[in-house]
């Protein structure tokens, strides 16, 4: 197997969002747009469009809102460097989760929620930050471009094929595209184009080393 791509180390987080750009309530999709009346995502025939119609919302709308969203941050009970993060109380996209794994050799959020904010980013900075983002699918792209920005744009990693549906601008962004099956990111952290929801749908893998004689 090829040597690990990823050599970006953590980096602590201030939010940096662009708290007025529409998000699509019902996939959690963020574009860079102020003023839409569709998604693409939505109207793909992978997601759907709710019966109550399409409607948008934006991260300082989301913020203020009498919901109380926050992010939940729920370490694995069997392995304690993975944590899993979503949005509470549900209501914003289709269930969206991320999970943080700490390695030695950077801290890598494996997909994505769409909301974001100031304790969230407290709590990740606790957890060391982040030294990289890698994607599933376009149903978990969110708000990639945001994630990115607030821990100093550290790389999004996602397969070459789908990037058509990234809906932000690639302009000051550090995305970095996948195209091999098989691309280990860090030394125990691989991920793996295998197709499914859509063509080039990932997987990440993980190897724990053996404990030492
Ligand atoms: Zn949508």
């Amino acid at each position: 197997m090829s040597s690990p791509i990823h050599t970006g180390t953590n980096q602590q987080g201030s939010l940096r969002t662009s708290d007025d750009l529409l998000i699509c309530l019902a996939c959690g999709t963020q574009y860079d747009e102020q003023n839409l009346t569709s998604c693409r995502i939505c109207d793909d025939p992978r997601q759907y469009i709710p019966p109550t119609g399409q409607s948008f919302t934006t991260l300082s709308k989301l913020r203020s809102d009498p919901a109380n969203y926050h992010l939940t941050f729920t370490p694995d009970e069997q392995d304690s460097s993975i944590t899993s993060i979503k949005i509470d109380p549900p209501g914003v996209g289709i269930g969206q989760r991320a999970i943080l794994i700490s390695t030695p050799h950077g801290n890598i959020l494996w997909d994505l929620v769409a909301y974001l904010d100031e304790d969230a980013v407290s709590q990740i900075n606790k957890l060391g930050g982040l030294s990289a983002i890698v994607i599933s699918h376009p149903h978990f792209y969110t708000t990639w471009k945001d994630w990115s920005a607030t821990f100093n744009n550290v790389p999004v990693y996602l397969a070459e094929p789908d990037k058509s549906w990234l809906n932000r601008s690639l302009t000051d962004a550090n995305v970095r595209f996948l195209t091999e099956r098989h691309t280990p990111l860090v030394p125990d952290v691989t991920a793996i184009i295998c197709g499914g929801h859509f063509p080039a749908y990932s997987m990440l893998t993980r190897s724990t080393p053996s404990p030492t004689p």
